[in-house]
């Protein structure tokens, strides 16, 4: 289908960008990689008059060190964050979820900070970013605000950043020497998840000192199982010990029912692929 007709922007500073907002209000939108937004345009679920691409703003593009964590500007491609050493130094569960995102076409267009705007329960870097408690910098006509992965995430297709804003970039604070490993289920290449598990490990002489796990399509929103990482604190890193964590995952969970698999179903995926996820993250096997 072809999308209703719509004016169109390239801005090539951010308060160029704002400024149009704040002109057209709730008749724009913001275009990063098109990825999600051209077919939702394309089927007519959203007819804005004024598509604001932010293709052509070079500040919003790059990825930086900053002392504790590494930034990445809203419209890096994923194949860049994908391929980057930094991230995958400092913060390998964000590569390595990457490597599981989609095919290669849509990751050389889609941006990271596009795909987090987006906030498709179902998408692959929500779990990742919020198990590395990610910041999240956003822009606005009253200046710059910065809101953290537990708030960022809202419900359902929703995100902190307001109408008048724009997510600038992302912060990963610096996981130097965890482990990662991101367990993505699907029935078809390159799809979104059934369910996902981000797991970040920092192992101690065989004891599992610390866990961040991030869970995808569990609920409306990326979750944390925090019941795992708490009950994973100070275990041997061993199949029995994480098989007895990874147990209470869909605890606190609300996942959906679809053609893919009912709740339940769900509920049983968390458990096997957060035993996975840890394991490997672990350097023990799965
Ligand atoms: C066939 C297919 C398969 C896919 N498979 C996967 C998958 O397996 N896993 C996965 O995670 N994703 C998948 N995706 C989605 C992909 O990751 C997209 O790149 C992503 O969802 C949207 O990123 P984008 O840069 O294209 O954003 P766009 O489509 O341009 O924008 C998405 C939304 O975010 C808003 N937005 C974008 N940038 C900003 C910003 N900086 N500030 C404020 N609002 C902003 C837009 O207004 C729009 O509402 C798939 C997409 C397709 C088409």
């Amino acid at each position: 289908m072809i999308p209703a007709q719509f004016d169109y922007l390239a801005p090539t500073t951010v308060e160029e960008a704002l400024a149009a907002l704040a002109q057209h209000g709730d008749e724009a939108k913001i275009l990063a990689g098109g990825q999600s937004l051209l077919p939702v345009l394309r089927m007519r679920l959203n007819a804005p008059e004024m598509v604001i691409d932010l293709g052509r703003i070079p500040s919003l593009r790059g990825i930086r060190d900053d002392g504790d964590a590494v930034v990445v500007g809203a419209m890096t491609p994923h194949t860049v964050v994908g391929s980057d050493l930094l991230v995958a130094e400092h913060a390998a569960l964000v590569s390595k979820a990457i490597e599981h995102l989609a095919d290669a076409q849509i990751r050389h267009r889609g941006t990271f900070g596009g795909a987090l705007a987006h906030a498709d329960p179902a998408g692959d870097l929500g779990a990742p970013t919020l198990a590395l408690g990610a910041q999240f910098v956003v822009q606005g006509p009253g200046g710059t605000r910065t809101v953290p992965a537990e708030e960022f995430f809202v419900d359902l297709f929703e995100t902190a950043i307001g109408e008048d804003e724009i997510l600038t970039e992302v912060r990963l604070p610096k996981h130097t020497g965890w482990g990662a490993h991101y367990e993505k289920f699907v029935r078809v290449a390159h799809q979104w998840p059934i369910v996902a598990v981000a797991a970040a490990v920092r192992v101690e002489g065989g004891t599992i000192a610390e866990a961040r796990i991030g869970l995808t399509n569990m609920g409306s929103t990326p979750l944390r199982a925090r019941a795992v990482e708490e009950a994973l604190a100070g275990q041997p890193a061993t199949e029995d010990a994480v098989r007895a964590a990874a147990a209470h995952a869909a605890e606190g969970t609300n996942p959906p029912s679809d053609l893919n698999g009912d709740a339940d179903y769900r509920r049983h995926l968390a458990t096997v692929l957060t035993r996975r996820a840890v394991l490997t993250a672990a350097g023990a096997g799965g």
